[in-house]
């Protein structure tokens, strides 16, 4: 509990790690801290995203009731533009935070694409994790004998890969349109660049196959309208750098489920801009100043929806580094630390 209480009240949408580190020091710097969250559970994509296999939700659960000891306020089933709109929840509290992540997620509009069976990744990943914490999933989209396509890779595919396996899947077959990363550090991406390089998860060590240089044109569905195989072609480096399907190299590729896992383009931007006249950056993410300051007063934003999708130690960083940011706009001053700057982003664990 802070010893003192500045009457000054700050609203966090969202309780991603993000959210969650920005009211744990702004409760600790005397404020008083309401947590708006529109999932029925608290944590963001530490609940959601993530599998209990890759983190379990008790270090999740421990975080949320120490930061209700020390008097933040959680407001689960609360969906900030809908709920309560954007405008006046600025008007209800000294400021607000909004670290509503970026998980509007990349798709694939190939012919197909509507075929019973293919899902974004996010739509299976966050009703396995509700089925794992003991919830009733109504038509859960389950890979128990489905031969599993991920298409894409990074943290999100590999999720998928450890989740299929888990469920029990038939085969589990991840597709990249790229040609195989390097084994080693390539001399064009020297220290302290971050080298993009072959990479084996924990969830590529339990099984499946990679296939690279896999271009998917079309996804094949049976008379019923679900997906029965993915129609894949080779992919061509072309000089100006694009990528095509190569010609005459088509083959398919039997799916029962197919998880796009293509990455995300940034924040909901819709009842933002309406209601309160965010600006939103040419990367979709929203419109900041160093100070985390969105283009309107008193209204700052952190983590994935003020730098596109990233990692949980960006998160973490950034929501301490908003506080005392927030506390500054606040009181005039702030003894809170300040680990990271916007502008500190392209230095090192870019991601
Ligand atoms: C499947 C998956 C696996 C990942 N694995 C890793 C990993 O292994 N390591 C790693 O470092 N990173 C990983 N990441 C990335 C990491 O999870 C994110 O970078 C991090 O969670 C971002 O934190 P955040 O607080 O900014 O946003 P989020 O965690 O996305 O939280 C945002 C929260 O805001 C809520 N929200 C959105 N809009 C509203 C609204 N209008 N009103 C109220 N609430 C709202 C959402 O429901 C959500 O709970 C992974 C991401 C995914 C998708």
């Amino acid at each position: 509990m802070p010893q003192r209480l500045t009457g000054k009240t700050v609203a966090v949408v969202g309780s991603g790690p993000a959210g969650m580190a920005a009211a744990q020091q702004l409760t600790r710097a005397g404020h008083t801290v309401a947590v708006y969250e529109r999932d029925d559970r608290l944590g963001g994509l530490l609940r959601y995203g993530i599998p209990d296999f890759k983190m379990e939700k008790q270090h999740v659960d421990f975080r949320i009731e120490q930061m209700e000891a020390e008097g933040t306020r959680f407001y689960p089933s609360t969906a900030i533009g809908e709920d309560i709109s954007w405008d006046s929840l600025r008007e209800s509290y000294d400021a607000v935070v909004v670290a509503t992540g970026a998980m509007v997620p990349r798709d694939l509009p190939i012919p197909g694409r509507g075929l019973d069976g293919v899902h974004f990744a996010m739509e299976y990943l966050v009703q396995s994790n509700k089925a794992t914490a003991g919830d009733a999933v109504e038509d859960q989209l389950h890979a128990e004998g489905k031969h599993v396509i991920v298409l894409g890779g990074g943290d999100t595919g590999a999720d998928c890969i450890g989740t299929a396996h888990r469920h029990g899947a038939a085969s589990v077959t991840t597709l990249a349109i790229g040609a195989q990363p390097p084994q080693e550090r390539p001399e064009n991406q020297p220290w302290p660049v971050d080298p993009k390089i072959f990479e084996i998860t924990s969830a590529d060590e339990e099984g499946g196959e990679r296939r690279y240089l896999a271009s998917t044109v079309e996804f094949l569905g049976d008379e019923e309208g679900r997906v029965r195989a993915l129609k894949v072609a080779e992919t061509q480096y072309n000089e100006d750098g694009s990528r095509t399907p190569m010609d005459g190299t088509e083959h398919e590729i039997p799916a029962d489920l197919v998880l796009l896992a293509l990455g995300f383009t940034g924040p909901e931007q819709d009842t933002l801009s309406e209601q309160l006249g965010t600006g939103f950056d040419r990367r979709g993410a929203l419109d900041r100043g160093e100070d985390y300051m969105t283009d309107v007063d008193g209204v700052f934003s952190v983590g994935d929806a003020g730098r596109g999708a990233s990692l949980v130690v960006w998160a973490i960083a950034e929501g301490r580094a908003v506080a005392k940011e927030v506390d500054s706009y606040l009181e005039g001053e702030s003894r809170l630390p300040a680990p990271v700057k916007p502008s500190d982003h392209g230095i090192s664990l870019s991601a």
